[in-house]
């Protein structure tokens, strides 16, 4: 188990105060001149050599990222960095306890980033339904202009850097980074097709880096505290601490910050006081929040939860929202709710997405009461297989993979359905075959 000394978000309860005196007892704004003074380019190589990769959920190498931006950016055109606190993505809710309670390390986190990857600005993008979290985070930000660490010549650096506040309006495809800056740019929060990429043409078509909230909080301590430090937690290319957030079935559901890699079972024992009802009452785990597929019980017991330790089962870390299930769920009718979610969410800019989530929806409805044949399952399954990979943004991908994930482990279940709706009675099909 992490020990406290390791953890990076030390207020993540919320047992102390988030104002700026209680987080400078916390460690935070520490000399963050020091920090600076090791340069834009040596930042992004230790963030590079932390092994940071990016904990919004497609995970990929946060120091990377940044080194994609310009060296020399002019007045004319200058670089953004944009943090992405929309969190709305069904199960994932540690963005927000880190906003409620340790909004510095955010502030200071989007200094030293947006300072390494030379942005003039920031702007944290944060959920329009946050509204709590929202006003700390504009009284945290106005504490920071208020002791000179933002603002003109933030912290004594000789560096110039604001940050903003913009708050969503309650659209989960805004999450999505090219969305977002749409929104950001008061427009419709539609994707835009990619390339031209952020880093190229981003935010008023200035090279723009999009980042989750948890990536920037992290960095001040990996640079405080060496990025060899934060690359010991974890397996290799899974490296560093990670906030899991664990819902459902457990006994006790939490957000706990724990080392990156550690098996599902340790996870839920150590922190959640197990399943409930016992491990043999576990039916079955979304791992990464609503968009990755499901893995069943028994293929995730000893699963490292990390990117590639759940690639491998078919599934994805995704922000690290575990959604436990156990057998009293309705696995159809959950899956199908997800499906409605995402029907709901689609922007409507491309075919596929906007008739087929609704398509999906409408079969998934049918499949959970079982007013269906057999054959149309594997249409179903065709069809997500021609929405996936063919749109725009990834929304496509996350309202066919929970339907995948669900046909590959759940078949039986939905022939089940289907077969006593017919009034055979006959239970699965495989029992019928047998
Ligand atoms: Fe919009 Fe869906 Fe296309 Fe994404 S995939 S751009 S949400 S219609």
């Amino acid at each position: 188990m992490l020990a406290d000394k390791d953890r990076i978000f030390t207020n993540l309860y919320g047992y102390q105060p988030w104002t700026l005196d209680a987080a400078i007892k916390r460690g935070d704004w520490d000399n963050t001149k020091k920090l600076l003074e090791i340069g834009q380019d040596a930042i992004i190589e230790q963030v590079k050599a932390s092994g940071l990769r990016g904990r919004g959920g497609a995970g990929f190498p946060t120091g990377m990222k940044w080194s994609f931006m310009p060296k020399n950016p002019t007045p004319e055109r200058p670089s953004f960095l944009v943090i992405n606190a929309d969190e709305s993505e069904p199960g994932s809710c540690k963005d927000r306890e880190i906003i409620r309670h340790d909004p510095h390390k955010l502030l200071e986190g989007a200094l030293v980033a947006g300072f390494a990857m030379r942005a003039r600005a920031a702007y944290i993008y944060i959920r329009g339904e946050y509204i709590r979290e929202a006003e700390t985070l504009f009284a945290a930000i106005e504490e920071a202009y208020a002791k000179g660490l933002l603002g003109k010549n933030a912290c004594g650096s000789g560096y110039d850097f604001d940050v903003f506040c913009h708050r969503g309006a309650g659209a989960y495809i805004c999450g999505e980074e090219t969305a977002m800056i749409e929104s950001l740019e008061g427009k419709k929060g539609q994707p835009r097709l990619k390339p031209p990429f952020p880093a190229g043409a981003g935010l008023y078509g200035c090279p723009t880096t999009v980042n989750n909230v948890e990536s920037i909080a992290v960095v001040p301590t990996i640079l405080r505290r060496s990025p060899e430090w934060f690359a010991s937690f974890g397996a290799e290319n899974n490296r560093g601490t990670k906030l899991f957030q664990i819902s459902g079935h457990v006994e006790k559901p939490c957000v706990v910050e724990e080392a990156m890699s550690i098996p599902f079972r340790e996870l839920i024992e150590k922190h959640c006081g197990g399943i409930r009802g016992g491990w043999d009452n576990l039916l079955a785990v979304i791992p990464g929040g609503s968009s990755v597929p499901l893995v069943p019980a028994e293929q995730i017991m000893d699963c490292p939860m990390d990117f590639d330790g759940l690639k491998a089962l078919g599934s994805g870390l995704g922000t690290a929202a575990v959604i436990v299930m156990d057998k009293s769920t309705d696995i159809v009718k959950a899956i199908s709710r997800i499906s409605y979610f995402y029907k709901h969410e689609s922007c409507g800019q491309c075919t596929p997405c906007r008739e087929g989530t609704g398509w999906m929806w409408r079969v998934m409805e049918r499949l959970r009461t079982g007013d269906a044949d057999i054959s149309e399952i594997d249409t179903l399954y065709n069809v997500t297989k021609q929405v996936e990979g063919h749109t725009i943004c990834a929304l496509g991908d996350a309202a066919a993979w929970p339907i995948q994930g669900l046909i590959k482990h759940f078949r039986p279940e939905i022939e089940r359905r289907i077969t006593e709706k017919q009034g055979g009675g006959l239970g699965t099909m495989q029992e019928a075959a047998e």
